[in-house]
C-alpha cells in the first residue's frame, strides 16, 4: 500500500515543473528538516524543476539549516504541485496559499484524524517525517540523488523528533535510515553543538524553572510561562516554548506540561509524557499531536487548571493500574 502511494508521489513530482513545499506552523526540527531536506533532494534529483520551500514562519534556533525561499507571486501556484510535510491538519499549514496549487500531497507521521490532500501518505508509527523522506529516497535510490545539503537537515529532524533516538517510536528501520544519511557524510560535531549548546543566560532561566515549577500529587510536573517571566528573562516565543524540555527527566513525573501565555488571550499548552498517553487529553483542549508529545490551547488559567486536574487524575489511575513505570 505505502509502496503504491510513494510511487504515485514520485510520478506526480516527475509530472510537474513547479513544486511548492510547506510544513506546519511554529516549525520544529522535523518540520524544518523534512522540508529543507526534501527540497534539496528534489533539486539535486531534478535540477530542471522550480522548487520553492514556502512557509510563513521559521525558527531562530534552527536557522543554521538555512533560510526558506522568498514567497513567490500567486501566479507561481498556477499549475504547481504542493507538497506539505509533517503537518497533521490543514489548518496548521504554514502557507495560506496552498489551495492555489493544482494538486496537494500530504506526507506526515501525525495521527491522521483530519485527512487532507489529493494524495496522502501517512505513517503514524514513524519517529519523524524526516524518516519517511529518507525511506522515500531509499525506495527510489536509482532515480534520486542524496546530497550532503539534503542529508544534514534530514538527520537533524530525525535526531530532534526522536529525542536523540530515545523515543519508543525509534525502530531498527529508523537507525538503518539514519545510517544512510551518515554514509553520505554529516558533520555531527557541529550539528550537535548547534542543537545542544545554550547561552549562559539560558542556564539562569533553567535554574528559575526548577525553583518555580509545580507538581501535582500523582506526578504531573508543570510550569506557567507568564508574560512577566517572558519579559524578565528576555524569552521570545520559541525559547518560552522550549521550557517544556526542562521538565522531561524527573523521576516519577510521567506527564509534564508547559503553559505559555501567548499574550492574546490564549495560552499554548505543550504536553509530554512517558509510558502514559496524553494525545487524547490534548484533543479535549483544542489540540492534538502524538501519543506522548501533543499540543493544545486553553483560553484562561482556570481552563489550564482543569487540564492539569484531568492530567493528574489520568496519571493517578495509570499508576494504580500499571507497574514498571519510572
Ligand atoms: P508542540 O508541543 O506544539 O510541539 O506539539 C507537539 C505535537 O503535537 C507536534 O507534533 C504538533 O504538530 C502537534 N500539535 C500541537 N498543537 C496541535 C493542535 N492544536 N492540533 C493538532 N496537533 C497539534
Amino acid at each position: 500500500m505505502n509502496e503504491t502511494v510513494k510511487q504515485l508521489i514520485l510520478d506526480k513530482i516527475k509530472a510537474y515543473d513547479k513544486i511548492v513545499i510547506s510544513r506546519h506552523i511554529r516549525p520544529d526540527g522535523d518540520a524544518i528538516g523534512s522540508t529543507h531536506g526534501f527540497a534539496a533532494l528534489l533539486r539535486a534529483s531534478f535540477p530542471e524543476k522550480d522548487i520553492r520551500l514556502v512557509s510563513e514562519d521559521s525558527s531562530t534556533y534552527l536557522a543554521f539549516l538555512g533560510p526558506d525561499d522568498e514567497t513567490p507571486d500567486d501566479s507561481f501556484y498556477d499549475g504547481a504541485l504542493v507538497i506539505v510535510i509533517d503537518c497533521g491538519t490543514k489548518d496548521r499549514i504554514s502557507n495560506k496559499k496552498i489551495d492555489l496549487g493544482r494538486e496537494l500531497i500530504k506526507i506526515d507521521h501525525h495521527i491522521d484524524d483530519k485527512p487532507y490532500g489529493d494524495i496522502s501518505w501517512v505513517e503514524e508509527e514513524r519517529s519523524s517525517a524526516c524518516e519517511m523522506i529518507v525511506d522515500f529516497y531509499v525506495s527510489f535510490r536509482s532515480e534520486l540523488v542524496m546530497t550532503k545539503e539534503a542529508a544534514l537537515p534530514l538527520y537533524a529532524g530525525m535526531v530532534t523528533d526522536s529525542g536523540r533516538f530515545r523515543f519508543p517510536s525509534v525502530t531498527g528501520e529508523t537507525l538503518r535510515l539514519a545510517g544512510v544519511l551518515l554514509d553520505v557524510g554529516i558533520d555531527t560535531e557541529t550539528l550537535f553543538a548547534h542543537l545542544n549548546l545554550e547561552d549562559y543566560e539560558q542556564f539562569k532561566y533553567a535554574a528559575y524553572v526548577y525553583e518555580n515549577m509545580e507538581r501535582t500529587e500523582n506526578g504531573v510536573a508543570y510550569l506557567f510561562v507568564t508574560l512577566d517571566m517572558q519579559k524578565r528573562f528576555g524569552l521570545d516565543r520559541e525559547t518560552a516554548s522550549n521550557t517544556i524540555g526542562y521538565l522531561d527527566s524527573i523521576k516519577n513525573y510521567l506527564i509534564w506540561l508547559a503553559f505559555i501565555d501567548n499574550g492574546d488571550g490564549s495560552i499554548r499548552v505543550r504536553l509530554r509524557s512517558r509510558f502514559i498517553t496524553v494525545q487524547e487529553l490534548a484533543t479535549r483542549y483544542h489540540g492534538g499531536g502524538h501519543d506522548k508529545a501533543a499540543g493544545a490551547t486553553v483560553y484562561s488559567w482556570e481552563e489550564a487548571d482543569a487540564l492539569i486536574r484531568e492530567a493528574d487524575e489520568m496519571l493517578g489511575e495509570y499508576k494504580r493500574t500499571h507497574e514498571g513505570w519510572l
